[in-house]
C-alpha cells in the first residue's frame, strides 16, 4: 500500500492543540528566543509601510511569529503584474486595497494578532500616529523619495528602520539603528540629490529575489525586537546569481540632517 509522507500512522495522529504554546513552540524552543523573547514579540508594534513584493513576505512572517500589531500602510490596489511575487493576493483580488486583503489574509493566518490598516499617502500626520509606540518600522516601498521620507520620520521619533530593496536579481537590505543616537542613517547613506531609481516596470524583478530580502527584512526585525541586533547601523548588497553578500556598517555623517 503506498504511504502519504506522513507514514502509515499519520492519519491517526490527533490534530495539536490550537494553543498559543503549540503554534510558537518551533521558535520558543530557540535560547535566542525562548518565553522571554516570544513574550517581547507579542508585545510589539510593528508598522510596514509596503505591501508588494517584500511587505508580502516580510509582514507574513511577522505575522506567523506573533507580532502583537501589525499596521499596514498601503494606498495601492492589486494588480494582475502584481501576483508572480504578491503571493498574498489571489487573481479575484485585482483592484481591492491592498492593505485591507493583506489584512484579511494575515488575520485568517493568525487570528492571536491584531492588524490595523492605513489606505492613505504617507504624510507627517500619518507617521505621528504610527510611530511613537512602534518598535519597528519596514520600509518595503520602492522610490527613493518615499524611503528618504520614511527614514526622516523614523530618525524624529527614534525608531529603528528596516529596509528591502530589491530591483532585477539584486537585492539590499538595511537596518538604521534610529533607537541610538550615534548610528548612522539612510541619509547618511545616501544623498537625496543623487540616485534615480529605476522602477520595477522597467527593470522587471525576480519574484524570489523580493521574497528573499522580505523574509530577511522579517529575520532582522524579529532579531531588533528580541534584543540580538547588532548595536550599529548596516547596510548589505545581496546578488544571488554570483552568490555574492557584502556587508559594511554605516557610520553617522555629521552633515546628516536627520541627526541635528
Ligand atoms: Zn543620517
Amino acid at each position: 500500500m503506498p504511504q502519504g509522507l506522513g507514514g502509515p500512522s499519520a492519519r491517526h495522529q490527533r490534530p495539536a492543540p490550537l494553543s498559543a504554546d503549540a503554534r510558537y513552540a518551533r521558535q520558543v524552543v530557540m535560547p535566542t528566543i525562548g518565553e522571554a523573547g516570544q513574550a517581547l514579540i507579542s508585545d510589539s508594534r510593528v508598522v510596514v509601510i509596503g505591501l508588494g513584493g517584500l511587505g508580502t513576505p516580510a509582514a507574513t512572517y511577522l505575522a506567523g511569529a506573533g507580532v502583537g500589531e501589525l499596521r499596514l500602510v498601503d494606498y495601492d490596489t492589486v494588480s494582475l503584474s502584481n501576483l508572480h511575487r504578491q503571493f498574498l493576493y489571489r487573481e479575484d483580488d485585482v483592484g481591492q486595497p491592498k492593505a485591507e486583503v493583506a489584512a484579511e489574509r494575515l488575520r485568517a493566518y493568525n487570528p492571536a494578532i491584531q492588524v490595523n490598516t492605513h489606505t492613505q499617502r504617507l504624510s507627517d500626520a500619518l507617521f505621528a500616529t504610527l510611530l511613537p509606540d512602534a518598535q519597528i518600522v519596514l520600509d518595503c516601498t520602492d522610490n527613493f523619495p518615499t524611503r528618504f521620507a520614511i527614514n526622516a520620520a523614523c530618525a524624529r521619533f527614534g525608531v529603528p528602520l528596516v529596509l528591502g530593496a530589491g530591483i532585477g536579481s539584486t537585492g539590499q537590505l538595511g537596518v538604521f539603528r534610529h533607537d541610538r543616537k550615534d548610528s548612522g542613517c539612510y541619509r547618511c547613506l545616501f544623498d537625496e540629490s543623487g540616485e534615480v531609481a529605476e522602477a520595477c516596470e522597467d527593470a522587471g524583478v525576480f519574484g524570489p529575489l523580493v521574497g528573499m530580502i522580505g523574509a530577511w527584512q522579517a529575520f532582522e526585525s524579529l532579531r531588533l525586537l528580541i534584543g540580538e541586533s547588532p548595536a550599529h547601523s548596516s547596510w548589505l548588497h545581496f546578488a544571488p546569481e554570483t552568490r555574492t553578500i557584502r556587508h559594511h556598517q554605516i557610520p553617522q555623517d555629521p552633515a546628516c540632517p536627520c541627526h541635528v
